[in-house]
């Protein structure tokens, strides 16, 4: 590998953005001469930075740099209190966000939750249900399911007689058996990576497509018999997240079940400051081209003044190691040093406690260096 270059466009975005991402870049050159890598990281503006730069949330010259990586490294855009005259299909959030996830076809969301024993203040269990730290891989399907599903609309239906209209909503949920198979293919891999347990979510008792669901992950789990496969219920499985979700490895899940569930595991690690994520396009090998982001927003509150807790960005570069480029060793090692130093007792604000005695607050800066430091 190190005579590959590894291409990274790196679009850092607006408010925390690009205070988090220089930290992330920071810890990414450590990890470069650690594993004797090269990395090409190409720095490029997008959201309200690009609109400000080019005229546009995401200028052709940025999407061209993603074209020509290997994967994308964003930030996060949109800023609540610029422009609101601006027209929706141009805010940040969509013209640079979901034109991304489209033109680079990102149909698998992988989310982490991991909450390290040294933050059981953080979560809002109590220090039983949380056993020896949770840490949980949500996979979600990100492009089929009821979200993009035809038809889709609104219509009057007739029956009103001459009073109040009778409106109808529709929504289509449909799924392909390839749809399903390539993200099932996604979670058996990822499961292959860690503890090998699959537990993959549906509503088969009810939908059709939770049965054919439950078919297809059945049939791929065939060419995994290394990993442990389980099905549960969707309203079951957001049950059990409260109740043991130290039980979970991996959750496979659809589009609309994974947007919940995701979010639900993500209150389990206390803040959105320790959560990465990477959205995939089609594997090739152990490789995929993908597109990696904390899974908070730009936190404008707190933007511009070294409070932000770079962590979720840092460990989006070690699933983009991971996931674009097949280097497990290096993306563990930033794992590890994510670790190490909190167990250090660094904190940020946002996971920091009062209670706890050999903890101390950090900036964004000094988070990165103590994790650079560790690596
Ligand atoms: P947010 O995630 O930016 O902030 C919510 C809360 O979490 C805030 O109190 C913030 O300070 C805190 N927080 C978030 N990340 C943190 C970090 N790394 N360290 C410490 N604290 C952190 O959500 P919001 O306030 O609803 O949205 C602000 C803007 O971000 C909006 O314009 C929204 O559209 C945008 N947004 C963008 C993305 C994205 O680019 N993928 C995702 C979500 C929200």
């Amino acid at each position: 590998m190190s005579s590959t270059v590894l291409k990274i466009a790196a679009l850092a975005g607006d408010g925390i953005g690009p205070e988090v991402m220089r930290e992330a870049i920071k810890v990414l050159r450590v990890v470069e001469k650690k594993f004797a890598l090269t990395v090409k990281i190409t720095e490029a503006p997008v959201g309200w930075a690009g609109i400000d730069a080019a005229g546009k949330a995401l200028p052709d010259a940025t999407l061209q740099l993603c074209k020509e990586s290997d994967c994308i490294l964003f930030g996060s855009v949109g800023l609540p209190d610029r422009d609101p005259t601006i027209p929706k299909e141009e805010r940040p959030e969509r013209a640079a966000l979901l034109r991304l996830r489209k033109e680079f076809g990102l149909f698998a969301n992988l989310r982490p939750v991991k909450l390290p024993k040294e933050l059981a203040h953080a979560c809002p269990l109590s220090k039983e249900r949380q056993g020896d730290g949770i840490d949980i891989l949500v996979v979600r399907e990100l492009t089929g399911g009821m979200y993009f599903g035809q038809p889709k609309k609104t219509e009057e239906i007739s029956g009103g007689s001459g009073k109040a209209k009778i409106m109808r909503a529709i929504d289509t949920m449909v799924y392909t058996t390839p749809e399903i198979e390539r993200i099932a293919h996604v979670a058996f891999r990822t499961a292959r990576l860690r503890r090998k347990k699959l537990t993959s979510i549906d509503k088969a008792n009810v939908l059709e497509n939770g049965v054919l669901w439950r078919d297809v992950v059945t049939t791929v789990s065939r060419e995994y018999p290394d990993v442990a496969l389980e099905h549960m219920f969707v309203d079951n499985g957001a049950m059990q997240l409260m109740l043991r979700p130290t039980q979970f490895d991996v959750m496979l899940c659809e589009n609309m079940f994974g947007d919940i569930l995701s979010d639900e595991a993500a209150a389990l690690a206390g803040s959105l400051g320790m959560l990465p994520s990477a959205s995939l396009g089609a594997q090739s090998g152990d490789r995929a081209f993908g597109f990696y982001e904390p899974a908070g927003g730009t936190a404008p509150d707190i933007a511009g003044k070294n409070l932000a807790n770079p962590i979720a960005q840092i460990l989006s570069v070690a699933l983009m190691l991971r996931h674009s480029f097949g280097l497990n060793d290096a993306a563990a090692a930033i794992e590890n040093a994510v670790s190490a130093a909190i167990a250090a007792g660094n904190r940020t604000g946002d996971i920091f406690s009062a209670s706890e005695t050999n903890a101390r607050k950090v900036g964004t800066r000094e988070m990165g260096d103590a994790i650079a430091a560790a690596i």
